[in-house]
């Protein structure tokens, strides 16, 4: 793949997080994994964002369609990651395409994935989904848009062609590449606002630190379990991301991002996936590297399973305990039905977990795991 030739003008892409179904500010966020390609993407594009429900609560009568970003865009990456999205998502696209049809309108995420022939299908006010990880596609996919001979050749990509769709017999699966910044959202409209929005949410805590700013970080991609409630399981991984497991982030990338995070004066951050399940080696060694450079952070973390004692006892070393919480998916005091949503651990467990923090002042949550903010 080569990059932008000096003679083509950088076409204008914008990102669009949509609002969601839910209401009460929840979904003010951004699909993790899709920081860095988004990172990417604004080196060879003239880039802008609207995080939409961000822009709503700052001024609630904003309307995205007057927006100048939208009367200048060539592209528009709208994300469908979480299945509470999905009606929003889809009408935007449609009430955009209504204003621009010569822009092109991309969904991705997992939602889009696993949804990815229906929804070309049904709407086709949406140009493009991409099924799986973002990163390789989308770059090629910008550079080639004008080409449409060469979409066959864009792995992970459905498109339209000769008034057919199209699936690419191409697979891509991302790799970590350390030159890949995944937590800078300074492209963002009101970054600032979104980071202490971030903070407020998570770790509104017994000591009032509100609007202190957090960044949230991805330190793995997919998932080994498959709970009866979670859109973002093993098998879909494995059928539309072409997974075969859980996939840590090598942890010097994830201790160099802690030091670009804390160099920016954040000292919150939100873990995407448990560092419960996180090997162990590495748990240590982002433990004494803490310890090292004196860093103490907030720490969110919400847990996939009931982590071990030994998890209990670095997490209590590392952290800011005041500015930290721990969510617990205790889903309900019955253990079979605990069992059977995919959370295998009894209740006497839980007890002994919680006994671990009787001294600390870490703040202990029951609450589903993060990973929907994980996957690009
Ligand atoms: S709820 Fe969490 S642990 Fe369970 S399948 Fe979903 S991401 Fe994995």
């Amino acid at each position: 793949m080569s990059v932008w030739k000096g003679c083509l003008a950088l076409k204008h892409v914008l990102y669009i997080h949509p609002e969601s179904n839910k209401s009460g500010g929840s979904d003010i966020v951004v699909p993790a994994g899709l920081i860095g390609v988004l990172n990417e993407v604004k080196k060879i594009s003239n880039f802008g964002a609207i995080n939409l429900p961000l822009e709503k609560r700052i001024n609630s009568s904003f309307n995205i369609l007057d927006d100048e970003l939208i009367r200048a865009a060539d592209i528009i990456l709208i994300d469908l990651h979480w299945y509470v999205f999905s009606h929003t998502a889809i009408e935007l696209s449609r009430q955009i395409k209504a204003i621009r049809d010569n822009a092109v309108i991309v969904l991705g995420g997992i939602t889009a994935s696993i949804f990815s022939l229906e929804i070309m299908n049904t709407f086709s006010f949406v140009d493009f989904t991409i099924r799986g990880d973002a990163e390789k596609p989308l770059l090629m996919l910008i550079e080639w848009i004008d080409n449409p001979d060469n979409f066959c050749y864009i792995p992970n990509l459905c498109y339209r062609l000769n008034d057919g769709i199209h699936f690419s017999e191409h697979v891509y699966v991302g790799r970590y590449d350390k030159s890949l910044n995944s937590h800078d959202i300074s492209w963002m409209r009101h970054s600032d606002e979104f980071l202490r929005y971030q903070g407020r949410l998570e770790l509104s805590n017994k000591n009032g630190t509100l609007y202190e700013k957090l960044a949230w970080i991805q330190n793995a991609k997919g998932c080994d379990f498959n709970c009866s409630y979670c859109g973002g399981t093993c098998d879909v991984f494995k059928n539309f991301y072409s997974y075969d497991g859980m996939r840590f982030k090598p942890v010097t990338y994830l201790i160099s991002e802690f030091e670009q995070i804390h160099a920016k004066g954040i000292y919150k951050i939100g873990i995407t996936h448990d560092l419960g399940l996180q090997p162990k080696k590495d748990l240590h060694e982002l433990c004494n590297y803490m310890i090292r450079k004196n860093i103490k952070f907030g720490i969110a973390n919400f847990c996939f399973q009931l982590p071990d004692l030994e998890f209990a006892r670095i997490f209590n070393k590392m952290v800011n305990q005041e500015n930290s919480i721990i969510g617990i998916p205790i889903i309900c005091g019955d253990e079979l039905l605990r069992a059977r949503s995919g959370k295998c651990y009894s209740n006497k467990e839980i007890e002994l977990f919680l006994e671990s923090f009787t001294n600390s002042d870490v703040l202990i949550v029951s609450g589903k795991c993060k990973s929907t903010y994980s996957a690009s």
